[in-house]
């Protein structure tokens, strides 16, 4: 059997090691061309050793002789930089997986559908900043997409053989976060530690927070509007404690298609590598009598105001997704802090999304990647001015 080539962006952080887990449970099906990672490269070494990588690569160049080292005798090139994720991401490869954190994972994966190649896309801020312009840039080169955000993986489940005009709504569920049990007053004294449990899913700091204030589900909105090309009016979400039902499809029917499965990042994963077959994955199976119950209830825009920015970015289009994402990067960055309280950063990125759309506008289409990392520079720089001023008023 012809093996497939394969390459995993962003290999050791918690999406990727999830890639490479499933990958090494069946190593004689996959030539494993590029990995990439950035400061642990102990980990990226140990994956490229026991893979057979082709090529190693650390985004931080500083790291590139720590990189060499620990790949001597084995085999595998080491390279270092962001022209060198560019070059592994040139590499032929059937199916890569983009996996970096942030808009460093926009450029690879925009490189890699240059060649037509298969992306399976985790990396969220590449929908949210640049939508249209990546699916622009899969159908010039006859590349596609596959959504491995759990939600958008469970849609797109929903949807197979569907027929997009009989699509009235989609519905994501969101866990509520771990504070969704606090009264709303209390929340503007949480603390990072207090939001950053979560009570289903096993994910890194900064993604929980963003999960207890909802901003996460807010990407995810903006990415369901640009992966899917549905109306905003047709988008929802609704809090379902249990994270068992992680989407939902409405028909023109009343029918409404469900998506359950463990809250386990695999099996997203392990759909779009086996995509358009299933395979078996190693995922807890879902007894229905044992769990009892699911709940599902409205979320409430108080206690979630991500949700309704959320709605304005959509309806804006344009720049406003990229300076959404940038501005609650960086509100996160001032929580995490100490500058700004957990309930104050929706105030920032609403008051950044205000103050750039006064200078230069937000409607205008995303025209070029560099459009998309100048808009990005600049928010980044406002929403910083926004914490400041907050700092300086408290
Ligand atoms: P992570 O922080 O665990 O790993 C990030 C990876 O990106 C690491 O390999 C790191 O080395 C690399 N990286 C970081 N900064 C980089 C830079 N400047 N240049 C190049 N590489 C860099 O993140 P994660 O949780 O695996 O998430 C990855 C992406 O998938 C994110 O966009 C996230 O929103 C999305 N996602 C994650 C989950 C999840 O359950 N973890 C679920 C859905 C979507
Ligand atoms: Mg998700």
């Amino acid at each position: 059997m012809k093996k497939r080539r394969v390459s995993i962006f962003g290999a050791t952080g918690s999406i990727g090691q999830n890639t490479i887990d499933l990958i090494s449970r069946d190593p004689d099906a996959y030539d494993v061309m590029a990995l990439t990672g950035s400061s642990n490269i102990a980990q990226l070494a140990a994956d490229a050793r026991s893979l057979g990588a082709q090529i190693a690569v650390t985004a931080d160049e500083r790291l590139l002789p720590d990189l060499r080292a620990a790949l001597d005798g084995s085999g595998v090139e080491a390279a270092a930089g962001e022209a060198a994720l560019l070059e592994a991401a040139d590499r032929p490869a059937d199916w890569i997986m983009s996996a970096i954190v942030g808009a460093a994972g926009l450029a690879p994966g925009f490189q890699a559908l240059r060649h037509g190649t298969t992306l399976a896309l985790a990396n969220k801020e590449s929908l949210v900043t640049a939508g249209p312009l990546l699916l622009q840039e899969a159908r010039a080169h006859s590349a596609r997409i596959l959504p491995v955000d759990s939600e958008h993986s469970a849609v797109f489940q929903g949807l197979v053989g569907e027929d997009m005009a009989a699509v009235e709504r989609i519905i994501i569920t969101a866990s509520g976060g771990g504070l969704r049990d606090w009264p709303v007053e209390a929340l503007a004294s949480a603390t990072p530690e207090d939001a950053g449990a979560h009570p289903n899913w096993d994910m890194g700091q900064r993604i929980t927070i963003d999960s207890a204030s909802m901003f996460n589900k807010a990407m995810e909105l903006i990415e369901t509007k640009e992966f899917f090309g549905v109306a905003p009016s047709q988008i929802q979400t609704v809090i379902h404690p249990q994270s068992i039902v992680h989407a939902l499809v409405g028909f023109n029917d009343g029918a409404l298609m469900a998506h359950l499965g463990a809250p386990d990042m695999r099996h997203a994963i392990g759909y779009a590598l086996h995509y358009p077959d299933r395979k078996t994955l190693p995922v807890e199976r879902i007894d229905l009598a044992h769990l009892a119950k699911l709940e599902f209830y409205a979320p409430c825009d108080t206690r979630y105001p991500a949700l309704k920015i959320a709605r304005a970015v959509m309806e804006t289009g344009g720049h406003a997704g990229c300076v959404f994402n940038a501005a609650k990067e960086v509100a996160l960055d001032g929580f995490l802090a100490g500058r700004i309280g957990f309930m104050d950063m929706s105030g920032v990125v609403e008051a950044t999304l205000d103050a750039i759309s006064s200078k230069i506008g937000l409607s205008n289409a995303v025209e070029t990647l560099e459009d998309v990392l100048q808009t990005d520079q600049m928010a980044r720089k406002t929403a910083w001015t926004m914490i400041e001023q907050h700092a300086e008023k408290a």
